[in-house]
């Protein structure tokens, strides 16, 4: 290429570059300008904010492949997460395999690479402290990234009802929820209310983890972790403590009413739904979003882990049909 085009790129890409911080320097949709950021921040990690109105810098990748989980729906760019958040999603992975049957996890959202709200799905994932996992295991061999868009997760229910097919429901399942609740970071997971009353039929001897478990809507083809504030992260905002009981009371009776399942009554007015901006979002979020970010992904993803991943014990052999993970559901509303 020619001396003088490269300058001519370069200078095209020096214009564009201050373009955009800009863009980022003024007020706007927070979901757009956090969903328009393909990188993280470099340096200490801090989560801003609360679950569900902050954001993340300082987030590393999970590795798309390890030995014993695989990352999904590659496209959204969403494997982000709070170093301690990934180090916990790993080591869930590990001790499932180990101990639980569970062979590996399907990993789904954790977080954008700098956190803040989503163009599509969830209210939270925000600070990169909550992580989605399948409740269908890890097949044994690698999905190529197109299956990892297409393959749909199986729902763990009964057709339409609020209960789980048992048919479908395996102990194996329920260990993992054991397991990843024994962790002293993990705070809250949420399930389906069906999920939730299916441990609290069938559980015994310790219950105390149980207490983790709460019940909420969707959540029937996945169950999503979220951890606690962690050290480093002044302004990353707790929730309420969750108490001791292991929730099998009227708080769950409560789920198989018709109320929580009841649509909203129609506004007179149509309502303008509220859009949170970046000035809605702590301070932090702006210096968050204008901060200068790594030369690319791998400088900030955990652990090496791809590399190590390349010599896994997963073969990188991939049937045409992704038999082992059944096909059907089409996704509903996440929170
Ligand atoms: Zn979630």
């Amino acid at each position: 290429m020619k001396s003088r085009t490269l300058m001519r790129l370069a200078l095209t890409a020096l214009l564009s570059f201050s373009a955009v911080t800009n863009v980022f320097a003024e007020d706007g949709p927070a979901k757009q300008l956090f969903g328009a950021v393909k990188l993280p921040t470099l340096g200490a990690p801090q989560s801003a904010g609360f679950y569900a109105k902050g954001c993340l810098a300082g987030g590393v990748a999970l590795p798309v492949n390890g030995p014993t989980w695989q990352v999904m729906r590659l496209s959204r760019n969403r494997n982000w997460g709070h170093p301690r958040m990934i180090a916990l999603l790993e080591r869930l992975s590990r001790d499932a395999a180990a101990k639980d049957g569970w062979p590996g996890l399907l990993v789904g959202d954790i977080s954008q690479p700098r956190g803040g709200p989503m163009l599509t799905g969830h209210a939270s994932h925000q600070v990169g402290l909550d992580a989605d996992i399948w409740l269908t295991p890890m097949p044994n061999y690698r999905f190529t990234n197109d299956q990892r868009e297409k393959v749909e997760a199986r729902s763990m229910l009964k057709g339409d009802t609020l209960y789980v097919d048992p048919n479908r429901w395996t102990p194996a399942h329920a260990a993992l929820l054991k397991r990843a609740a024994s962790y002293d970071e993990v705070e809250r997971i949420f399930v389906h209310p069906g999920i939730k009353k299916k441990l609290c039929e069938t559980v015994q001897g310790d219950r105390s983890w149980m207490a983790k478990i709460r019940p909420y809507w969707g959540h029937f083809y996945h169950f999503h972790v979220r951890i606690k504030c962690q050290p480093g992260s002044p302004n990353c905002k707790p929730q309420e403590p969750i108490g001791t009981s292991d929730g099998c009371d009227k708080s769950l009776a409560w789920w198989f009413t018709d109320e929580p399942w009841r649509k909203a009554p129609e506004p007179e007015k149509p309502v303008k739904p509220k859009i949170m901006m970046l000035s809605d979002l702590p301070k932090a979020c702006a210096q968050i979003l204008d901060a200068p970010g790594p030369q690319s992904a791998d400088q900030v993803t955990y652990g090496l882990g791809a590399k190590a991943a390349a010599g896994s014990d997963v073969p990188a052999v991939v049937p045409d049909q992704p038999s082992a993970v059944p096909l059907p559901k089409q996704r509903t509303k996440t929170k």
